[in-house]
């Protein structure tokens, strides 16, 4: 079983991974390794993956055969498990609770070399609609606060599938960068009675210069403080605290603003590794009505070195501005 602990300086909580248990000599050549060979994500591998728990199927065909668009099955190798009760318990002056949760992979296409930047805007606003359902499932489980959507894309990004898709995380507690960015909204909510997105959103579409494209319900812009080079953000123009919650009409331009900003960064970065983030808000969300959920979108560029682990600051070699005007004159 999984552990988590927290930190009693920071109150950062750490997954202690017992089942995966790493030998030193595992991660010599985890970098080095190729991707590739046989890939259980594929059509026709379905009984190499664990049962799937939902799935898109125009023809009717039955669960875990061929003849699906989108899959979502549990992740063979869970980072959390869904089974058991949650139990918080002290060890002298630390924190623990055992690894409850859930670890689910959304399997974005059934073909093997399409990504999120070529596939067709159907397809996207399906993985969009995937992360809604499951995202409203797992809200209902007592025992847990809060779900990410991550993706990794490449292997410097921390891919270990070539195979196009995404990850759900269900955790019990709320992760403190979440935690962190509920409570700047907070503030800054009290002070100006303003949501600070909302307010960003404002500021970006007037002045443009860090603003990459824009729809009717979406913007994407290179964030004012960016850490990476290139970093993007995606947000809707109309206040939502959650992104499951959202008018259903809007995942429509959901997916065509995601489309076009990764097939943006695909043009001019060369396809690059990178990773996204969901930003939602935690399940407590009467709390959280300053909260404005969020895509961010880092691709993998530089190293995150030194200083940046001694400080929690990042240095980042290219200006937003530049970055967004880059991404602006893309085709
Ligand atoms: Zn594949
Ligand atoms: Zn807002």
């Amino acid at each position: 079983m999984p552990e988590l602990r927290r930190d009693p300086i920071h109150g950062r909580w750490v997954i202690i991974s017992t089942e995966r248990g790493r030998r030193p000599s595992d991660f010599v050549t985890e970098e080095r390794r190729p991707i590739g060979g046989f890939c259980p994500l594929c059509e026709g591998n379905e009984d190499k993956t664990p049962p799937e728990i939902i799935a898109f199927r125009e023809n009717g065909t039955p669960p875990n055969t061929p003849g699906w668009t989108l899959r979502v099955v549990p992740n063979k190798f869970p980072a959390l498990r869904i089974e058991g009760e949650l139990n918080r318990e002290g060890e002298g002056i630390y924190d623990k609770m055992n690894g409850i949760g859930a670890h689910e992979v959304v399997i974005e296409t059934p073909l093997h070399y399409e990504t999120l930047a070529t596939l067709p805007l159907k397809a996207v606003k399906n993985v969009l609609w995937a992360y809604r359902e499951r995202m409203t499932d797992l809200r209902r489980d007592q025992r847990l606060r809060y779900v990410l959507v991550f993706k990794n894309h490449g292997v410097a990004a921390g891919a270990s599938l070539e195979h196009s898709h995404s990850q759900i995380i269900a955790l019990p507690i709320v992760p403190r960068r979440v935690a962190e960015e509920i409570e700047g909204a907070k503030n800054y909510f009290h002070y100006k009675e303003r949501c600070v997105f909302c307010d960003i959103i404002r500021q970006e579409v007037q002045q443009k210069s860090r603003l990459i494209i824009e729809n009717q319900a979406f913007l994407s812009i290179a964030p004012f403080a960016s850490r990476f080079p290139f970093e993007t953000w995606i947000l809707p123009k109309t206040h939502y605290p959650s992104f499951e919650h959202m008018e259903p009409l809007l995942y429509e331009q959901a997916a065509q603003i995601l489309s076009e900003t990764l097939h943006r960064l695909r043009q001019v970065l060369n396809d690059p590794p990178y990773n996204y983030i969901l930003h939602t808000s935690s399940f407590s969300e009467l709390e959280n009505d300053h909260y404005h959920w969020h895509f961010e979108i880092m691709p993998k560029l530089t190293k995150v070195a030194g200083f940046e682990w001694g400080t929690g600051f990042y240095i980042n070699p290219t200006p937003p501005e530049e970055a967004a005007q880059y991404l602006r004159e893309a085709r």
